[in-house]
């Protein structure tokens, strides 16, 4: 993340560092998906081995910014086998009796695994904050104890990708009337979508205090335009993309002796 960047004066519209259009976009989210599918085959055949290695990607975003979207359409291309995804909503009252993290850390990648969280701790930070479900002394330590949480996460062989996807208000007004319209979308729309709508600004400033204080050199936040979601999508498997990447992942070597097993199967 650009220090210092501002996420009300963000232009959820743009296309940073990418030159084509949607159909250029989706050209290259199946060629680069065929890499990126590569890529998870390598980690899973490393965590198979024992190596405890993985990648958790944390998206965060208003109503409609499309993580669901990401999911099917990003994480869909690669093995299911090796991702595990959470989505985190209202904590249930078992959840609620517990620490916040403790629902978090049942969630985290085992090795080999991609994880992806359609929101996560952030909401402890986010919608409790601005709903004030917690007095503020409570969430304001939260910060610092999420930053100490990802340390442990990222040192235990995690490479965490962090996401907010940013969509405009007006945008975000017009995939909420599609929900109105379409039978087929009704099933994504929550009256309580309007409620947080309401909340905008507070939800700016809230998002604005997770960048400032949690975009850390081991766990750094992305901020992803998607009022074209086509970018998103591409936007997002690039990041995925460069933290496998980032692994440096080679095929784990036999745990037989391949000579010999090649005799015996010549032999069989
Ligand atoms: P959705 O992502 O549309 O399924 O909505 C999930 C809802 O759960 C959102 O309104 C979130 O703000 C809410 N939610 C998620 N985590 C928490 C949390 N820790 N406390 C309160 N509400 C939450
Ligand atoms: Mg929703």
């Amino acid at each position: 993340m650009r220090a210092g960047l501002r996420i009300a004066e963000f232009d959820a519209n743009s296309t940073p560092g990418f030159k084509g259009d949607k159909s250029a976009a989706k050209e290259l989210i199946v060629e680069r998906g065929d890499y990126l599918s590569k890529l998870q085959e390598l980690l899973y055949a490393n965590g198979r081995a024992g190596d405890r290695r993985s990648v958790l990607l944390v998206l965060q975003g208003m109503d409609t910014s499309g993580k669901g979207g990401i999911v099917r359409h990003v994480m869909g291309l690669v093995d299911p086998q090796g991702v595990s995804n959470h989505s985190f909503g209202v904590p249930t009252e078992e959840e609620q009796a517990q620490h916040y993290l403790q629902r978090i850390r049942r969630a985290l990648p085992v090795g080999g695994q991609i994880g992806v969280f359609d929101r996560s701790h952030y909401e402890d930070v986010l919608v409790v904050r601005v709903h004030d479900l917690v007095p503020e002394s409570e969430w304001s330590a939260r910060y610092d104890e999420i930053n100490a949480f990802e340390a442990e996460v990222a040192a235990s062989g995690t490479i965490i990708v962090k996401v907010v996807l940013v969509v405009s208000f007006a945008e975000q007004k017009a995939r909420l009337a599609e929900r109105l319209e379409r039978p087929d979308k009704f099933w994504k729309y929550s009256p309580s979508d309007i409620d947080e709508r309401a909340h905008w600004l507070e939800y700016q400033e809230a998002y604005q205090a997770v960048l400032d204080k949690t975009s850390t050199a081991h766990a750094p936040w992305h901020v992803v335009p998607c009022d074209r979601k086509w970018f998103a999508r591409t936007a997002v498997m690039e990041l995925v993309i460069d933290a496998l990447e980032r692994q440096h992942l080679n095929w784990p070597p036999a745990d037989f002796d391949v000579e010999a097993e090649k005799a015996r199967l010549a032999q069989s």
